[in-house]
């Protein structure tokens, strides 16, 4: 599975909101170790290349890791014995090899405030978002505090309705006053109205993590302590990497509440 998908709602006004995110996995490594043949051929190890396959994140950081001490030849640990090698790796904090391999996510139906706080981790993590400059049809997110509280739900629909009349209107007002009609002119007026905007408005955003900065990520904010939205997101995204490469996740203890824990913090 590389795709969550949030159902897109809409308030009886019809005004569009999401009370889930999404979250699709775009980007994710491929190898070929072949090319690493007449390399492994001059020391006398291309029998590695005759080792049983594993998922392509195990393998790039496998063989990154293995290249550090030349440990090709038959002492070495197989990949049947991948998950010793990479306990080893993640116990020891020699977590540099898990930086070889990038995962590329789009998130939407994500708040302004998520992220926010996802944009705080600057490490091993790249950002594109949504420009609420170049978007004038905001759509919103509603919390999941919210979702199954019928007066909050109600609240949440009213604001939100608000929310999008006003942003309409003062920029229709904006747009009569300045004009409107080119790309600066349309710039110029959402920048403005952008402003009455709430957190809770819709944010989409492509991240891109290496490993080592994802499992920092999933340790901060898949905890009981983050907060409830970039939670869910952090589960989420565990969800799919733990899919994709086992052996680089499976460290993590799950608990009831969907919270993650590992001995083997910041490796
Ligand atoms: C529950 C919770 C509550 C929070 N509350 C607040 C709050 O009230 N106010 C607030 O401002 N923030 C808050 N934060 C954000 C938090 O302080 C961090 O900014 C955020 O989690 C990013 O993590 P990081 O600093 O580890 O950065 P990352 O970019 O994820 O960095 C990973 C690691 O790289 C190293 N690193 C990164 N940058 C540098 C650097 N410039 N110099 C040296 N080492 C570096 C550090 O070891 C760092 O842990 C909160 C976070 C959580 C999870």
């Amino acid at each position: 599975m590389r795709v969550i998908t949030p159902t897109l709602k809409t308030t009886q006004v019809g005004t569009k909101y999401f009370d889930s995110p999404g979250i699709a996995l775009l980007c994710f490594p491929s190898v070929d170790l072949r090319g690493t043949y007449e390399f492994l051929e001059q020391l006398n190890c291309s029998d590695y290349l005759n080792d049983t396959p594993l998922p392509a994140a195990e393998t790039v950081c496998k063989f990154a890791g293995q290249l550090c001490y030349k440990s090709f030849g038959p002492k070495r640990t197989y990949n049947a014995d991948a998950k010793k090698y990479f306990d080893s790796i993640k116990s020891q904090g020699h977590g540099s090899v898990l930086e070889h391999v990038n995962y590329g996510f789009l998130l939407w139906g994500v708040s302004r405030s998520f992220t926010h706080e996802l944009v705080r981790h600057r490490q091993g993590c790249g950002y594109s978002q949504l420009s609420q400059r170049y978007d004038d049809k905001p759509r919103f997110v509603e919390r999941p505090e919210y979702v199954y509280d019928h007066d909050l739900h109600t609240s949440f629909c009213d604001r939100i309705d608000n929310a999008a009349q006003d942003y309409d209107e003062i920029a229709k007002w904006l747009r009569q006053k300045h004009k409107g009609e080119t790309t600066l002119e349309r710039k110029e007026v959402n920048q403005v109205a952008r402003s009455l905007l709430p957190n809770e408005t819709e944010a989409p955003i492509y991240a891109t993590f290496n490993v080592r900065a994802l499992r920092h990520i999933l340790e901060m904010r898949a905890s009981q302590h983050a907060e409830t939205e970039i939670r869910r997101v952090a589960f989420g995204l565990y969800t799919i990497v733990k899919e994709e490469a086992p052996l680089l996740f499976d460290d993590y203890e799950v608990s009831e509440r969907r919270t993650l824990s590992t001995a083997w913090r910041k490796v």
